[in-house]
């Protein structure tokens, strides 16, 4: 007898054929999670398990941050050959609860001699006759007492919920505008949770954004980076673009001109790594260069799609997913982005697409997006 970890798992149910597929991935995710801690894990009758973890509360930990784990129970498993010992196991998970229980058998192995009803009834009656103080509520029992019979039989009460998702690597790659603010890591999180790879992309503008604030950014990617299975970070030299802007644009159009640009930039980046789309924290009518009208003129200067995943979220929304994945502290800390620091006093809330053409043809558009290019430092996070 010994106590191991069970992990369910949630979307991959629907996966038909390519089931197999879901699984090992999974299996792999869940492998990589656990590697610090010694967890052995293995799949048995659609069912991961971990055992042999030196420590099962931070394997519970790293394990429900998985993408693709529904769920987890810390279960006893033993042998299934002695239906009174499996039952003496269970009185003994329970001897210190007080109220209404039911017993809820599931049973994959079906030569075993008692069916699921019968399980239940038999284990409910041992437990009524070993503690006193229980009463069964088959309706609706403060306490589940799960019994699986399968290869072995495990004994198990709270489910612990998990994250959820699709396994990360199972759905493609998409590469994120990461800035240092509360939205754009919440949103590459939120993608990377649907099975995406996801890479980051950063523009800077030393001197007028300091060391720290690059910084502040390669620490949100690493915190991304457990949940996301490591982060590629391109960090983007984006001064000499964003002085031309300044120098040579219409004032209230410097946001929204900067905007294109970096698109431009992490397009061509995506391309080179063959990401599948990009992915930014907007959400309408935050600031001025998110109106919708705003978004129309960024999306017009790339050729693949722009997943948005924030696009109705209020920020109080954004801010609880911000804390619940550990991101919002290092948001948190002040810093200058290279949007703020030359922000128009009247952005453009509904720009003009002559302005912006004439505004960009004063720039040499081709030879400034190839200079950033050539001065982009990747790190592997
Ligand atoms: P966030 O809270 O993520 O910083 P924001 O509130 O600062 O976003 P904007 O500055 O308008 O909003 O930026 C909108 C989106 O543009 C961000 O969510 C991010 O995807 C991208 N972005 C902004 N600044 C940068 C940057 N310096 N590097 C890379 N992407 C950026
Ligand atoms: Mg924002």
């Amino acid at each position: 007898m010994r106590e191991v970890l069970q992990v369910r798992f949630g979307e991959i149910h629907l996966k038909g054929l390519n089931r197999p597929y879901f699984m090992r991935m999974l299996v792999e995710r869940i492998k990589a999670a656990v590697k610090e801690i010694n967890g052995h894990v293995w799949l048995s009758d659609s069912r991961v398990y971990v055992s042999d973890m030196t420590d099962m509360e931070e394997c519970i930990r790293r394990v429900t941050k998985v993408f693709g784990v529904h769920s987890v129970c810390r279960a006893i498993e033993m042998d299934k050959s002695d239906f009174t010992a499996i039952c003496a196991q269970a009185a003994e998970l329970l001897k210190d609860y007080r109220g209404t229980f039911k017993v809820d058998a599931r049973r994959s192995d079906k030569r075993y001699p008692m069916d699921s009803p019968t399980i239940n009834i038999e284990m409910g009656g041992y437990l009524l006759d070993h503690l006193p103080e229980l009463t069964v509520d088959v309706h609706h029992p403060a306490l589940t007492l799960s019994v699986e019979i399968r290869d072995m039989a495990y004994l198990y009460t709270h489910p612990i919920m998990a994250v959820g998702g699709m396994p990360v690597g199972t759905n493609g790659r998409a590469t994120l505008l990461l800035s240092g603010g509360i939205d754009s890591p919440v949103a590459g999180w939120m993608i990377a949770k649907r099975g995406v790879t996801v890479s980051a992309v950063h523009f800077y503008s030393f001197p007028y954004t300091s060391e720290r604030a690059r910084e502040k950014v390669l620490d949100l990617a690493r915190i991304l980076s457990e949940s996301l299975c490591g982060i590629r970070v391109h960090v983007v030299p984006f001064t000499d673009i964003q002085m031309q802007i300044h120098e040579k644009c219409h004032e209230d159009y410097t946001t929204i001109i900067m905007r294109r640009y970096m698109m431009r930039i992490a397009n061509a980046i995506a391309k080179k790594e063959k990401s599948n789309g990009l992915i930014t924290g907007e959400s309408i009518g935050q600031v001025a260069s998110q109106t919708m009208q705003a978004l129309a003129c960024t999306d017009a200067v790339v050729d693949m799609p722009v997943y948005r995943p924030l696009i109705g979220f209020d920020k109080q929304e954004i801010i609880e997913i911000a804390q619940k994945i550990g991101t919002m502290e290092t948001s948190s800390l002040p810093y200058e982005d290279c949007c703020t620091v030359f922000t128009p006093r009247h952005p453009a809330t509904r720009p003009k697409m002559e302005i912006i053409l004439d505004g960009e043809s004063k720039l040499d558009s081709e030879a400034l997006i190839q200079a950033a290019l050539d001065g982009t430092e990747v790190f592997d996070l």
